[in-house]
């Protein structure tokens, strides 16, 4: 993850000052559809010496270690349960949907850079990799769904598409080729280059967690004007701000890549096999809409039809309304109809 590869603007030098940044053909898959989990092996670059991806692995471990104590009275809250779909909106899904997912992956949306960055810093607080990594992974994954080398299918096993692709090595996505053909453009973002070297990204996790847990002790100390209230304030803003609503948002996004790659329903006739899942469709506020998705990857509207609920795309809009977003991708129907499955 500390990338060291440097910047380069020999191919394209206006790529990241356009509005569709994102070349075509990463939104194009060129395969047809494959049959089902274990249908195909895990990508070639994944092999005997690939090592495990420790730095991964242990906080993974750690986090779902800690669940057994939300069960203690001193740890447990309702408050911080209802803050789980709070906190999921907040930083997975403004900050991975939005941010990550339909603007720097896809560029649906156009914002000043002040909102592009606040949007990405959100996603930073999900631990789920640096905004240039998530894009490169998520832009072969686009190009290659459901084939050789997705990163991340479940024909290539159903627990590797969740959550073991993360795990173990996988050579391709750490060459400097691939950054520089699948994220020239974030490449060349001051921003992110400087959050991706070293792995600066990770320190904007570690000081989001250390402010929500200030936050909770000062908030215990407000009301009790005692230290072991504030403290237990502080435990609980900590377990249920930062762990368990990291590890819940670690699922509902992974499940798009798993669940929403074996079950639900097609509005589309597409290449792979996504699918529109109406539980993870409300759980990641839209993000589980993925076969409308793949049908039209540009779109930074994911649910299509009145039921496909999609809070991440009515956010947009309203930012549209005030003036921070603008040119949203909309569905394009013309396309879309000659791929519609449905009358
Ligand atoms: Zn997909
Ligand atoms: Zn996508």
């Amino acid at each position: 993850m500390t990338l060291q590869v440097e910047t380069t603007t020999k191919s394209n030098p206006n790529l990241q000052d356009q509005p569709s940044a994102v070349p075509d053909e990463f939104h194009t898959q060129h395969e047809k559809a494959t049959s089902g989990p274990g249908s195909i092996p895990r990508p070639k670059a994944v092999d005997k010496r690939s090592r495990i991806l420790w730095e991964n692995l242990v906080p993974f471990v750690v986090f779902h270690a800690l669940i057994p104590l939300a069960f203690f009275p001193y740890v447990f809250s309702w408050w911080g349960v209802a803050f789980l779909p709070i906190g999921n909106y907040l930083f997975c899904s403004l900050g991975i949907g939005a941010g990550y997912h339909r603007l720097l992956t896809h560029r649906g949306f156009q914002c000043p850079k002040w909102f592009e960055y606040t949007l990405a810093t959100l996603g930073m607080c999900s631990l789920q990799d640096s905004p240039i990594r998530w894009a490169l992974v998520h832009r072969i994954h686009h190009q290659h769904s459901d084939h050789q080398p997705d990163p991340h299918t479940p024909m290539a096993g159903v627990f590797w598409s969740h959550v073991g692709w993360m795990f173990v090595e996988n050579r391709e996505l750490d060459s400097a080729v691939m950054y520089d053909r699948y994220a020239r453009d974030l490449l060349k973002d001051p921003y992110y280059f400087w959050m991706q070297r070293g792995g600066r990204w990770v320190l904007v996790y570690l000081a989001h967690a250390l402010i929500i847990t200030a936050i909770g002790f000062v908030f215990g100390w407000l009301q009790s004007n005692d230290l072991s209230t504030a403290t237990r304030f502080g435990v609980q803003w900590f377990m249920w701000g930062v762990i368990y609503r990291t590890i819940f948002t670690w699922h509902v996004t992974a499940a798009i890549n798993s669940a929403a790659h074996l079950w639900g329903y097609r509005n589309y006739e597409t290449r792979e096999n996504s699918r529109n899942n109406w539980l993870f469709g409300i759980l990641t506020n839209g993000e589980g809409w993925h076969n409308n998705h793949h049908a039209d990857p540009r779109s930074a509207r994911h649910g299509h039809r009145w039921w496909e609920l999609d809070l991440t795309y009515v956010t947009l809009c309203l930012c549209e309304r005030i003036g921070i977003v603008w040119n949203v991708a909309r569905p394009n129907r013309t396309q879309l109809e000659r791929k519609s499955l449905v009358g």
